[in-house]
């Protein structure tokens, strides 16, 4: 089976430094940058190209602000999104 490697996009103008994303990432890819975004908030960062894309992150992240990819062979797929977080949610995760 062909490892899978994952990245994500983060909106880092929704972040709001609440760091749910990093204690809920297994490969420690995630840390608080030392830069505030627009709104003030200290915003995450991938620090590590060790992503599996297990979409831990995006399924915590109460701003949708984290959209995870998967890339096998040489496709890169969108695994994971999360939308209306003002009002409901829908989570969006392909096995
Ligand atoms: S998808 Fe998983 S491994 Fe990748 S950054 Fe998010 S929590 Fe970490
Ligand atoms: S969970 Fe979302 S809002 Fe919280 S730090 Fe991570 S990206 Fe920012």
């Amino acid at each position: 089976m062909a490892k899978v490697k994952g990245d994500i996009i983060l909106d880092i103008e929704k972040c709001k430094g609440c760091e749910l994303c990093a204690g809920a990432c297994p490969q420690d890819a995630l840390e608080t940058s030392r830069q505030v975004n627009q709104k003030g908030y200290l915003y995450i960062v991938k620090v590590e190209d060790n992503c599996t894309g297990c979409t831990n992150c995006a399924l915590v992240c109460p701003e949708g602000a984290i959209t995870v990819y998967r890339q096998t062979t040489n496709s890169k797929e969108k695994v994971a999104e999360i939308k209306n977080v003002t009002n409901d949610i829908t989570v969006t995760v392909k096995e």
